[in-house]
């Protein structure tokens, strides 16, 4: 993702948005309104002066040295991961290193999860994982639901079918998955899965 992506993906009416990872180093900004934005979110900069908040150091470049995510203008589009997805499902964006992600809403549908996981089990697809006898009885039931077909196969009179389109997954398979852009089948996942190989 670049500034630009992030601005149209959320809806951000700037004339000019950057774009760091970190939330920490930009180049400098000319044109205004505009934002920078880092790989959960953004701040907007009306005009030239919001770059004289408290945080950011102007030299050639813009220096926010605890990143824009510490500022209180701070607008959060995305949490690190899959299942804390607060925006509007439909143009979230899920930000890794390199790679960019969607996650859709299908995988946020509390009774297709029902469906899914009544149907497969609450146990992970790729590395078996049962949350409650990893972590406690009380995380009985606890497991993320990753949608298999890809957003780009969605044609837009689709249905979410929770058997075959859903699978569930463990936090930590779930996170692997979409790491990666185009995202890992749960196949090349469990392949992946160190502490199963024989
Ligand atoms: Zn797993
Ligand atoms: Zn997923």
């Amino acid at each position: 993702m670049d500034g630009k992506a992030a601005a149209k993906a959320w809806k951000l009416e700037v004339k000019q948005a950057r774009y760091s990872e970190w939330g920490n180093w930009y180049s400098k900004i000319t044109e205004f309104p505009a934002a920078l934005v880092d790989k959960s979110g953004y701040i907007l900069l009306p005009n030239e002066t919001a770059l004289e908040h408290d945080g950011i150091h102007i030299t050639k470049q813009i220096n926010v040295p605890r990143g824009i995510s510490s500022l209180p203008s701070y607008i959060r589009m995305l949490a690190d991961i899959p299942e804390e997805v607060v925006s509007s499902a439909d143009r979230a964006f899920i930000e890794g290193s390199v790679e960019r992600v969607l996650v859709n809403r299908y995988e946020r549908d509390s009774r297709a999860r029902k469906k899914c996981i009544e149907h497969h089990g609450a146990v992970c697809a790729a590395c078996r994982t049962n949350m409650a006898t990893l972590y406690g009885e009380d995380l009985e039931g606890f497991i993320h639901v990753h949608h298999i077909v890809p957003l780009s196969d969605i044609a837009k009179e689709y249905r979410v079918d929770a058997v075959a389109d859903l699978r569930p997954l463990c936090p930590n398979c779930h996170a692997v998955v979409h790491r990666f852009n185009p995202p890992l089948s749960v196949e090349q996942v469990r392949q992946r899965v160190v502490r199963d190989r024989e």
